[in-house]
């Protein structure tokens, strides 16, 4: 496949300031640690379970395989998938960006007279904004994801793509369910929520008109799909709705049957630990007596597609993996991003969606790479992130304050006579002033450190003294 050379991204507005939305969330230290605590036991059991699979790294080296071989073939396999999916009775339908998807789900609803739709979780959904544009038309979405369907009442949008509500206390859930669902002021107990949960939400899937779902996987072979969830919501919907609507990105499409067992082995142990999800559902046509329409939907997955640099990053099967390990996204929480998907994998997706208003994406990262270590399909997302950095640099949205430093640091490195006078005069300065201008010379990545006492030597001097006359 040739690919075009890089093609700068749509230019939007009010762009995301990450640092800021960071700390917004970390002025709450309790929030922030227990945050960051929560998500380093997942990522602890993400460890543990694959450990236990002694083929894993063998299992990620052919899922990022097979994710290369559908990538480079997509337009193939698509058509296949489309083609096999028709054969079985569903209705495909292709959407170029989020309003067209919008547009059709609406008309295959309006078509159907639904007004009430149960919804099961699809970040798709999220990223087209599908639920106000539905209720702007009068129609009813419940999230029944019970995640979702918190931040949902709460009138906020998930903050992690496989727990969307991790960044809320029980406390604060108690808080939702006594304003929007009349329990008892206090009730905080997650067993208690929980049943208060299933009996609200089974109400509304005896009575909705339509389901909508995502999907984890298309397969081109057979035209089916699969849905994973762990609370067995989209099963229900499915069941018992007479109009299912399965929305999907066009990258989530794979060749064959044979490919799955590969992906469900490793999708579930990377997200939660689990050896599966608990409920791995296959799809292959509509029940007798209901209407399944399938939407593909493109929203700037081919111009990614297109990025020499990025298209790898499409290979992601929103396992959550590189969330829970991000020292990052840990510590500053998933709303601080701005994005449908935050943390490592959406500083790589966004910026490719709308580069000026993402541009702050790509810093919110150490570059440690454990990101790309905890990768099931292998993304290289350090390196990504790396790359967006130099283009944000070429486009121009870095602060000018920040680019002036660094076409100082680049003068400076280049002339070594200049660099050795310069670091004598920091060391004398860093002696004599006071901590307090130091921290402010640092700016705020000085305000949570203390800064080491200068040496009284450059380390060069220090090197020629010790090291190369200790060799000879
Ligand atoms: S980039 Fe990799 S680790 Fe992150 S969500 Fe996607 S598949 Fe999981």
């Amino acid at each position: 496949m040739t690919r075009p050379a890089f093609e700068l991204p749509v230019v939007g507005a009010t762009p995301v300031d990450h640092a800021a939305n960071a700390a917004a969330f970390t002025a709450d230290a309790a929030r922030t640690t227990w945050h960051d605590e929560s998500l380093w036991f997942v990522r602890e059991k993400r460890d543990r379970a694959a450990a236990s699979v002694p083929e894993w790294e063998a299992l990620r080296a052919r899922a990022s395989a097979i994710k290369e071989h559908a990538l480079t073939h997509l337009d193939e396999y698509l058509v296949r998938f489309e083609e096999n999916a028709v054969r079985n009775g569903m209705q495909v339908h292709w959407a170029r960006d989020a309003e067209e998807h919008n547009r059709i789900v609406h008309g295959i609803l309006a078509d159907a007279g639904a007004r009430r739709l149960v919804k099961s979780k699809s970040m798709l959904t999220e990223e087209c904004g599908l639920n106000p544009y539905l209720e702007a038309r009068g129609i009813e979405v419940i999230d029944t994801d019970l995640g979702e369907r918190i931040v949902q009442l709460r009138g906020e949008g998930p903050s992690h793509i496989v727990m969307p509500a991790i960044h809320l206390k029980k406390e604060e859930v108690g808080d939702t369910f006594h304003d929007a669902l009349g329990t008892p002021a206090g009730l905080d107990d997650p067993t208690a929520l929980a049943a208060v949960a299933r009996e609200h939400l089974r109400a509304r899937f005896l009575a909705a008109d339509a389901t909508l779902t995502g999907m984890n996987f298309a397969i081109a072979e057979t035209g089916g799909f699969v849905v994973c969830t762990n609370e067995g919501n989209a099963d229900l919907g499915m069941a018992l709705a007479p109009v299912h609507v399965a929305s999907v990105g066009i990258e989530k499409v794979i060749p064959r049957v044979e490919d799955l067992g590969v992906f469900l082995r490793l999708l579930a142990r990377s997200a939660t630990g689990q050896a599966v999800t608990v409920y791995s559902s296959h799809v292959h046509g509509p029940r007798a007596g209901q209407a399944l329409h399938v939407v593909l939907v493109d929203n700037g997955r081919t111009r990614q597609l297109a990025r020499e640099e990025f298209w790898r990053s499409l290979k992601c099967i929103r396992c959550g993996a590189c969330m829970n390990t991000c020292p990052i996204y840990r510590r500053s929480g998933g709303h601080s991003y701005g994005s449908t998907v935050p943390g490592p994998i959406g500083s790589i997706l966004t910026p490719g969606i709308d580069l000026q208003r993402f541009a702050s994406l790509p810093f919110a990262s150490t570059l440690c790479g454990s990101c790309t270590a905890v990768c099931p399909v292998k993304i290289d997302i350090d390196a990504q992130l790396f790359r967006w950095r130099q283009r944000v640099v070429d486009a121009g949205y870095v602060p000018r304050s920040k680019a002036l430093a660094m076409e100082t640091s680049v003068r400076v490195l280049d002339r070594p006579r200049l660099f050795r006078a310069l670091g004598a005069v920091a060391r004398l300065g860093l002696r004599l002033l006071p901590a307090r201008v130091e921290r402010l010379l640092a700016g705020p990545w000085g305000d949570a450190r203390e800064l080491p006492a200068p040496p009284s030597t450059s380390f060069r001097a220090w090197y020629r003294r010790n090291r190369r006359g200790g060799r000879r």
